[in-house]
C-alpha cells in the first residue's frame, strides 16, 4: 500500500515564532478599540447595538409580535373557533370560549374568547396562527418585537393587551369585516337553528 508524505510548507523564523502575527492582531483589536472609544463619530465602527436602548431597523418584511383586530365597536374581531391554537406548533395559544348573552344579537351565532393569552416567549413566530385564522383576527404585521423585561409574565400577553396593539399603519380594524348580526345586510344564519 502506498505511502504519502505531506510535505511541510516553508515558514520563516517569523511565522514559526508567531509574535509578528500576535504584534498584528493586537494592533488590529487596539487600533479599533481607540477609535471606537476616542475617535470621530464617523470613522467608529462598531458592529453592536446598545440593546434594547438601540435597535436596529428591521427590514420592510419583518412581521412583529402579535395582535387581534377589532371589530367596528371595538370587540375583538375573533370568534374563539380555535384553529389558531390548533395550527400553533409551540402550542403557545390559550383560548377560553364563551358564548353571548343570552338576547345579545349574537348570541347562537358565533363565540367570543372570553380568555385570549400567548405566550410570546415559546411563540416560535412561524405565523402558523395568522394563517389559521378564518377572520383575520389575529395578525403579525406590528412590527415591534416583543419589549426586553426580565420578567417572564411580561411575556404572557393577554386579550387586552393584545387588542391594544395597532398594526404598523395604525389601524386596529380588521380587513375581514363580517355581516354582523342585526346588520339589514346579515343573511339571519343561526347556529341555535342548525345552519
Ligand atoms: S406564530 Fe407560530 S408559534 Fe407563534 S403563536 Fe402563532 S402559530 Fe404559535
Ligand atoms: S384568532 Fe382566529 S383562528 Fe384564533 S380563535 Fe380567533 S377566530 Fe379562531
Amino acid at each position: 500500500m502506498a505511502t504519502y508524505k505531506i510535505k511541510k510548507p516553508a515558514r520563516t523564523f517569523g511565522d514559526q515564532a508567531y509574535l509578528p502575527a500576535i504584534a498584528k492582531g493586537l494592533a488590529q483589536t487596539f487600533g479599533r478599540l481607540y477609535t471606537n472609544l476616542l475617535g470621530p463619530e464617523d470613522q467608529k465602527k462598531t458592529a453592536t447595538v446598545r440593546y434594547p436602548d438601540e435597535t436596529r431597523e428591521y427590514p420592510e418584511r419583518f412581521r412583529g409580535v402579535h395582535r387581534l383586530t377589532h371589530r367596528a365597536d371595538g370587540s375583538p374581531r375573533c370568534v374563539a373557533c380555535l384553529c389558531c391554537s390548533t395550527a400553533c406548533p409551540a402550542q403557545c395559544i390559550y383560548i377560553e370560549p364563551a358564548e353571548y348573552e343570552e338576547g345579545d344579537a349574537q348570541h347562537g351565532y358565533e363565540r367570543y374568547p372570553k380568555v385570549f393569552v400567548i405566550d410570546e416567549l415559546r411563540c416560535i413566530f412561524c405565523g402558523y396562527c395568522v394563517e389559521a385564522c378564518p377572520c383575520d383576527a389575529i395578525r403579525m404585521d406590528t412590527g415591534v418585537h416583543v419589549p426586553a423585561s426580565h420578567q417572564r409574565e411580561h411575556f404572557i400577553f393577554d386579550k387586552e393587551t393584545l387588542l391594544s396593539i395597532p398594526g404598523r399603519d395604525g389601524t386596529y380594524v380588521t380587513a375581514n369585516p363580517r355581516h354582523e348580526p342585526g346588520d339589514a345586510s346579515h343573511p339571519g344564519i343561526d347556529r341555535a337553528k342548525g345552519h
